[in-house]
Formats: structure tokens, sequence, C-alpha cells
């Protein structure tokens, strides 16, 4: 790289960096995409250089390799982190910050509204290793402080919450657990770095399931936390203790699907808006759970937040448990499948059951949609044939 003048503007705008990314091309040859690098052993010219294997940028697969740094150097940026560690799975993602802060005898704020398999762990893994958690209401704001006691270490947020998308205040309930001196940590999977930053709100790490938006299409499972100067080192020396790290070319596909993130974004928002102004004006529909719709309780905290909006959201159906499968069994561009992020359409009926606090619409059946890349005019039609399913009984 020529060292004279630097490539990109001294503050790129998100596009520029999702495009470009601190990568250089003139490292490999000038090729303009990282390697992909298979490997376990790194040899050393000489023993001495054995010997000193800290210091070296590489020293055994397991810790990384020029792919792997390719895809943390990137999303520290994009995250504004010192520092980011790549896991296979969204949900590793998760786990891996937690064991990281949290140890016997603590407490565990975690907000009522997270993905299910957040929760899973939590009452499972970290109950047996003698944690206290807690699951406290997406709207505490900075009424958390009353919650927080000495032991309490980490607090744990999402927004919008899974499947029911409140909105938290993020910075009033940083600033409280920080006041108790606990670490914070956000699930930021919905809205990726380019619609909320949660690190510039005082969130210490920020976690995403790469494989949904930064993978893209649906063919791959990823996860990464970026985090603060004050939590890199004990976030990354407990990724070393347990053993986990981004695979080659898992790793190679999400650095892909980054760069065309931002494209893909604008239209899984504008599309999903759509539909969700569309299913607002009908009859057989009770609500629409859309943080950018105006008439979306939260509506303003989003605002106040957040850059954007992605592609999924909920929606209650006018009808019962047998009517969400006669509208679900009744669509063909909609697939029936977890997941999302990914190039193509979703539904799945939402299940509440296992919350306490944040028990989402009063009547009516949730589904919630992953609005996809498709023509919207497709998915209305496709959606009309559920509800005229529903309405034939
Ligand atoms: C999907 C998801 C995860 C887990 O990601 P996987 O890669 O499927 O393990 C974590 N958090 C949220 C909010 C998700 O939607």
């Amino acid at each position: 790289m020529s060292t004279s003048t630097p490539k990109t503007p001294v503050q790129p705008g998100i596009h520029t960096q999702l495009t470009h990314g601190p990568f250089d091309p003139h490292t490999q040859h000038g090729f303009v995409n990282p390697a992909v690098m298979h490997g376990s052993t790194v040899l050393f010219p000489t023993a001495r250089e054995l010997k000193n294997r800290a210091r070296a940028p590489f020293s055994y697969g397991l810790s990384g390799t020029p792919t792997t740094k390719a895809l943390e150097d990137q999303l520290s940026e994009l995250e504004g982190a010192t520092g980011t560690i790549v896991v296979p799975s969204g949900l590793a993602a998760v786990t891996v910050p937690l064991l990281a802060f949290l140890s016997a005898g603590d407490h565990c704020l975690v907000v009522d509204s997270v993905y299910f398999p957040t929760r899973r762990f939590c009452d499972g893994t970290l109950r047996r290793m003698g944690v206290d958690v807690e699951y406290y209401d997406p709207h505490i704001g900075g009424g958390i402080a009353e919650l927080m006691r000495p032991e309490t270490k980490v607090v744990f947020l999402e927004a919008p919450g899974s499947n029911t998308f409140e909105i938290m205040d993020v910075a009033a309930v940083c600033a409280a657990a920080h006041a108790g001196g606990a670490v914070t940590m956000l699930d930021n999977t919905w809205a990726t770095p380019i619609f909320f930053r949660p690190l510039d709100h005082g969130v210490d790490l920020s976690i995403h399931a790469l494989t949904k938006y930064p993978g893209g299409h649906s063919d791959l499972m990823m996860g990464s936390v970026s985090a603060n100067a004050t939590t890199f080192a004990q976030l990354r020396d407990t990724q070393m203790q347990i053993g986990v790290n981004g695979a080659p070319d898992d790793t190679y596909l999400v650095l892909r699907g980054l760069k065309t993130m931002g494209i893909r974004l604008e239209r899984h928002q504008s599309s999903a808006l759509a539909l969700a102004e569309w299913l607002e004006g009908r009859d057989d529909v009770l609500q629409v759970l859309h943080p950018a719709l105006p008439s979306f309780p939260d509506h303003a905290l989003w605002r106040r937040q957040f850059k954007g909006a992605s592609g999924l959201f909920g929606f209650a159906l006018d009808g019962n448990a047998e009517a969400t499968e006669r509208f679900l069994d009744a669509l063909n561009v909609f697939g029936l499948g977890y997941s999302w992020g990914g190039h193509e359409s979703l539904a799945v009926p939402a299940a509440l059951a296992d919350r306490t606090i944040a028990r989402g619409p009063a009547a009516g059946s949730l589904i919630r949609l992953q609005i996809g890349l498709e023509d919207v005019a497709d998915l209305q039609a496709d959606l009309e044939a559920g509800f005229a399913a529903v309405a034939a009984g």
C-alpha cells in the first residue's frame, strides 16, 4: 500500500466501510479479498521465534488466522470496538461472553424479551454453575438500578426484543449497570451495526448472529462479539480457554456478505415497512409489531436510538392457533422455517410461553415475518392467500 496517501477518507461512511474494510489487498499480492487460510500448525523459522511465539501475529490455527483477523478487524471498525472475536454460531456469541464475566455466586440481569436459546442457557448452564439469573422488564430504563446488587456482574440487553420487538433505553440501562459495577452486553443481531452501534450508547460488548444479515444467504452459521477496551482482553482469554473460533470458509462467506449488507438491508427495510403498513390497515390483523411504525408503542425510543429498521417484524392475526396453521399452510413464497436475515422470506408462529413480563400482544396469534429480497407485490399476494385461507375457515 502506498504510505503517503490514505486510500479511504479519514471518516468513511458506513457503505464505504462495508465495501472496503481495513483489509489491505497489498499484503496479499493485490488480490482484492482476504485469502481463505486453512490451517492448524504455524511454522517458526528459528527456535527463538518459536519460544517467543506469543508475540507473533499468528501462532496456532485456533488462536486465529489472517482470514479470521480480516473479519474481526472489519467488525471492530463497524462497531467502533477495541476488538472482536468470531465464534461458530450466534448462540456461542451469547454464551462465551456470559461465561467470561460470570462466576458462581454472581447475579445476572437478563431482559425478559431475550432470544429464547439465550434464556435456555441462562436457566440451564448458568444456574447450574451457581449464577443467580433474574429477568427484567425491557422498559425498565434507569429503574434497573433498583435490581442491582453488589454481586450483579452482568446486565444482558437485547433490542428490539425477540419476537415482541420492545425497544430499550440502552444508555439509561447501561449507566445504571455501570454505576453498580456490572458489565453490559447487548444482542445487536436485528439492527446490525448499520442501524445501531451499541458501544456508542454505553454497552461494553455487542453480540451478533452473523448467521443472519452479515451472512445474508442462509448458508452459514457464525457469531461475533465486539468489545470495548475494558472488556476485550477477558473476552479473548475466555474464547481461547473454551477453544472456539471461526472456520475459514464460513469466515470468508461473512466477509463476502458484508460487502452487500448495506444494499440488502435497504431493501429488507423498505419492503418490510411497506408490508407492515399494509398489514396494519387490515381488519384481520389486530396489531403490527414493527418499531418503525408510528403506532408502535416504542416508536419514539426506536427513532431516538436507531438509524433504521431491518426486515424482521411480527403481527397478531385475528384468530387462534388453528387459524395460524391455515394461514401458514397457504403461503408459497414465504418459507416456513427458523432463522432470518437471508435472501428469502420466512414466516413462523412466535412462541412466547417462556415470558414472565414481556408477554406480547394481548389478543390474537403472533406470527413473525422475515421479509426477504423478493418483489413486494408477490409477498403481499402470498400473505393475501394466507388471510383468504383463514377466512375460508
Ligand atoms: C439467531 C439469533 C441468535 C443465534 O444465532 P445462531 O447463529 O442461530 O446460533 C442469537 N440472537 C438472536 C437475536 C438471533 O436472532
